[in-house]
């Protein structure tokens, strides 16, 4: 893995300029409406409970900052009318969520991309070494109590175990109704010159209007190293399910959905425990399967990162 210093740009249309994200102490002096975010940060509450993203989120930066990073993007990402809708928020920000010093994001955290110009391939390579793989096959009906698999063809597989990855409301046949996630569409175009973002940008959020919410630089992460630059825009989409909503009423049925299952199976993964989860938890969590079925544990696997991918479900199982 390469090591990579991450920093990302929010862009407001307002102000017509990028700013740092996290919002940065040092930016604000340089923001259109500077006196007035002055002074709700003055007036803000940190310690009121809130009861919802929105009340969230002004409770820590003011409605000003609230306007100009987090109420539009958010609404565009979800594809919500309100961020009401979001009744958890312990997913999104830090205590205090105006940042000061390094304009580095995720502080802390290692951040890094393979090195391989294949990416992560060899990793999983080599974990199904000996197993037999089937690609390019869709599940379509699960038989939980027989343990059987019918695809798409109609071939039937089963086993003494399942470990299932694909969304936990499919993999129970939505008994009790189906989970919804936000998709997106990937619009990649490629540019005729060697670099477009500036330092350790990689990533540039577009905050307000824009149908995109994201851009992206590729070889800021792969050092693929060419003439153009690949950049791929993200827009949201109902195409596909990527973003479990981190919402209670939804959070619970995924848990209901958890229990229900027979022993011998597993659900994980970010569909598979609807948790908005990244590579290296979904990876800690097959790990953690792996020590359910075997009782082998691999050295420092037992502890999830960030306490987000939730273990806890898996650990639950028997
Ligand atoms: C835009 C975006 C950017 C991200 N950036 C990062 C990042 O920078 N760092 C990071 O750590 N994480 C990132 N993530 C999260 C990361 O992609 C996930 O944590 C990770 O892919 C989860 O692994 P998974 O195996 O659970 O799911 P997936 O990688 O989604 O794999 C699940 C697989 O199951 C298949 N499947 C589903 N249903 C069926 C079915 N019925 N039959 C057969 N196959 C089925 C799907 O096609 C898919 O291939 C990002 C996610 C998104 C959407």
């Amino acid at each position: 893995m390469r090591k990579l210093p991450l920093s990302l740009l929010s862009y407001v249309e307002q102000d017509q300029r990028f700013y740092s994200y996290p919002i940065h102490e040092d930016d604000i002096p340089k923001m259109r409406l500077k006196d007035q975010i002055y002074q709700e940060l003055e007036k803000r509450n940190i310690n009121n409970e809130p009861d919802d993203f929105e009340e969230y989120w002004i409770n820590r930066v003011g409605p000003t900052l609230y306007n100009m990073f987090v109420n539009q993007y958010s609404k565009k990402m979800w594809t919500i009318d309100s961020n009401k809708e979001l009744d958890t928020f312990n997913w999104s920000a830090k205590d205090n969520p105006i940042d000061s010093g390094s304009k580095e994001c995720y502080k802390g955290s290692l951040m890094s991309y393979p090195i391989s110009k294949n990416g992560y391939n060899e990793y999983f390579e080599k974990t199904i070494e000996g197993s037999k793989l089937m690609l390019n096959k869709s599940v379509k009906t699960v038989d939980l109590e027989k343990k059987s698999v019918t695809l798409e063809d109609g071939s039937v597989l089963s086993g003494d175990i399942i470990v299932s990855s694909m969304s936990i409301d499919q993999l129970n046949n939505c008994s009790l109704g189906e989970l919804p996630y936000a998709g997106r569409d990937f619009i990649p175009f490629v540019l005729p010159c060697k670099q477009v973002f500036p330092g350790d940008i990689r990533f540039c959020h577009y905050t307000q209007s824009e149908i995109y919410t994201r851009i992206v630089e590729y070889k800021k992460f792969t050092y693929h190293e060419s003439e153009d630059t690949l950049l791929v825009m993200e827009i949201p989409s109902k195409r596909n399910k990527l973003y479990p909503y981190m919402i209670k009423k939804y959070l619970d049925l995924a848990k209901k959905y958890n229990q229900a299952l027979p022993e011998g199976i597993y659900s994980i993964g970010r569909a598979g425990t609807y948790k908005y989860s990244t590579i290296e938890q979904t990876i800690v969590q097959a790990f953690e399967v792996c020590k359910k079925i075997t009782g082998k544990s691999e050295d420092d696997m037992d502890n999830e990162f960030y306490k987000i991918g939730d273990l806890s479900m898996i650990k639950s199982r028997k």
